[in-house]
């Protein structure tokens, strides 16, 4: 395997050579191998257009999306494959580590199994473990496609009889086929039959109540550093509305529709939602997949309409839903009818009963995915705009720094100098930077006995021994999404930053 600087002269090659297959290739599987798994990801697409119906580019494409936990974009990508007996074995495996994520055991178990019964070399001791085991309620997922169902784990919810709402047997290329007589796989399915893949459970209606929080936010945009673009954005179509309704009302414009905050993890989007609440002295929710998404069909609609319903009760109030592209996934990418029912619950929330029922919500909602959102959500008084939060450049990464050090005890600092050391770093990456250098001056202190304050060269040694999260990565996978999508002018705002006019990334 090459090591990283081996990658670079490779990377280059294959920019200078787009069309040159093996290369791309061999570019895309050292990218997998060495963990660069979202330029992966983009290269084995590229390398899909020149060869499209390849199998072993498809592998790669399907392994980089298990280890970025894309699971239903793997098998996606398998399933022309696994339709046609005799696929290669080791695409057998890639499934089987999806499907056990999707929570279809059997599934997996069958596909695994069947795999290593024609190639026992493609064994692997630890997944075949975790499929004897028995099944454990997931949590969260990170991706859309999923949160389906797993097969119903020892809940006091759970019915005694096989509850599957989906008896008939799917076409499904992940359901398990009939167990036959002259099957060579040790895995014998006892009846009943596997459930079709992401067959849901039910059981009897809990009590409707919000998982979510409601909190008081104590940060303003006084707190947020840089992005004066997005706050202005935010400012006038959340808080002015709100602050100035008879301004409004003379241009005939009403309050309402929601945003969508997009960019890097780690960029601060959550940060910023918490300090639009606190700038409009309105409560706050922060909706988790793990405060919706239940394995249980009904639930998690119920759970959505619960949230609603106490964002309304708390009025002022910002409902911010993370990761919202779990929720409101395009459609057409689903093949579950009950994960369709939770994107069409949610559409209906945002748009309320009537005119007035969302009056003093203000929806806000983050994802580090923008293309997999349904565009029904795009539409007005939904989530109507939309706005990119970008990776700090080197004077907000200052002011960032200066904010995390606002109430530590500080000597002379210079923030330009560790933001110059910082290239590429976000929020969430000095914030570690930040806490690192203060634990070792808390170690120094404690020594010492009394308060020694923290100076640059501590924050520039902490810099220097971490490494930013994966923004480079993000633009990569960006770029391939929207360089021939932005028909709409969607992406308008990021498009400098993939072109290059913003540096480079
Ligand atoms: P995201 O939601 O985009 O993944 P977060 O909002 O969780 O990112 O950001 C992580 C942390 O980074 C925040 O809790 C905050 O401490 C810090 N941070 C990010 N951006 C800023 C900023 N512009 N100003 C001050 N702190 C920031």
């Amino acid at each position: 395997m090459l090591d990283d600087a081996g990658l670079q002269p490779l990377r280059e090659a294959a920019r200078l050579s787009p069309d040159n297959l093996p290369l791309r290739q061999l570019l895309a599987n050292q990218l997998l191998a060495k963990g660069y798994l979202a330029e992966a990801e983009a290269e084995f697409r590229a390398a899909l257009v020149l060869a499209p119906k390849d199998v072993n580019i498809t592998m790669g494409l399907a392994e980089a999306f298990v280890r970025q936990s894309a699971h239903g974009a793997a098998l996606a990508a398998l399933e022309p494959f696994l339709v046609t007996p005799g696929y290669p074995p080791p695409m057998g495996v890639i499934a089987a580590r999806a499907l056990l994520a999707e929570g279809d055991v059997a599934a997996a178990a069958y596909r695994y199994h069947e795999a290593v019964s024609r190639d026992p070399s493609v064994a692997d001791a630890a997944l075949a473990t975790r499929l004897a085991a028995p099944p454990v309620t997931p949590s969260a997922p990170a991706h859309p496609a999923a949160y389906t169902t797993p097969a119903p784990s020892p809940s006091p919810y759970a019915t005694p009889a096989p509850p599957y709402t989906t008896p008939a047997p799917s076409a499904s290329p992940y359901a398990t086929p009939a167990p036959s007589a002259s099957s060579a796989s040790p895995y014998t399915p006892s009846a009943p039959p596997a459930p079709a893949y992401g067959t849901g459970a039910q059981r009897p209606a809990p009590p409707d109540r919000a998982n979510a929080e409601v909190e008081r936010s104590g940060t303003t945009f006084a707190d947020v550093a840089g992005m004066e673009a997005v706050k202005e954005a935010l400012r006038v179509k959340l808080l002015l509305p709100v602050q100035q309704p008879e301004l409004f009302a003379a241009f005939g414009k009403r309050a309402g529709g929601g945003v969508l905050l997009y960019g890097p993890p780690g960029g601060g989007k959550t940060h910023l939602a918490r300090a639009a609440a606190g700038e409009l002295g309105a409560s706050f929710v922060n909706v988790g997949l793990a405060d919706i998404l239940d394995m249980y069909i009904g639930s998690s609609e119920r759970n959505l309409r619960s949230t609603f319903e106490m964002a309304r009760r708390n009025r002022p109030c910002v409902l911010f839903f993370d990761e919202v592209d779990a929720l409101a996934a395009r459609r057409s990418d689903m093949r579950q009818a009950h994960n369709r029912q939770l994107v069409n619950q949610f559409l209906a929330e945002l748009d309320g009963v009537d005119q007035n029922a969302n009056e003093g919500v203000l929806v806000l909602a983050a994802t580090n995915a923008p293309w997999y959102i349904d565009v029904a959500f795009r539409r007005p008084g939904r989530f109507d705009q939309l706005v990119f939060v970008p990776p700090p450049d080197a004077s907000a990464r200052a002011a960032i720094l200066r904010i995390l050090c606002r109430d530590k005890p500080l000597a002379e600092m210079d923030f330009d100098a560790v933001a110059r050391v910082t290239e590429h770093f976000v929020g969430a990456d000095l914030k570690g930077v930040v806490d690192r250098a203060v634990e070792a001056k808390l170690h120094q202190s404690i020594s010492a006995g009394r308060a020694i304050p923290l100076e640059t060269p501590d924050l520039l040694a902490a810099a220097q021994a971490a490494r930013p999260t994966s923004v480079r990565e993000w633009f990569g996978t960006a770029r391939n999404y929207v360089m021939h999508a932005n028909d709409s002018g969607a992406w308008d705002e990021l498009m400098p930053w993939i072109k290059g006019g913003k540096g480079k990334w």
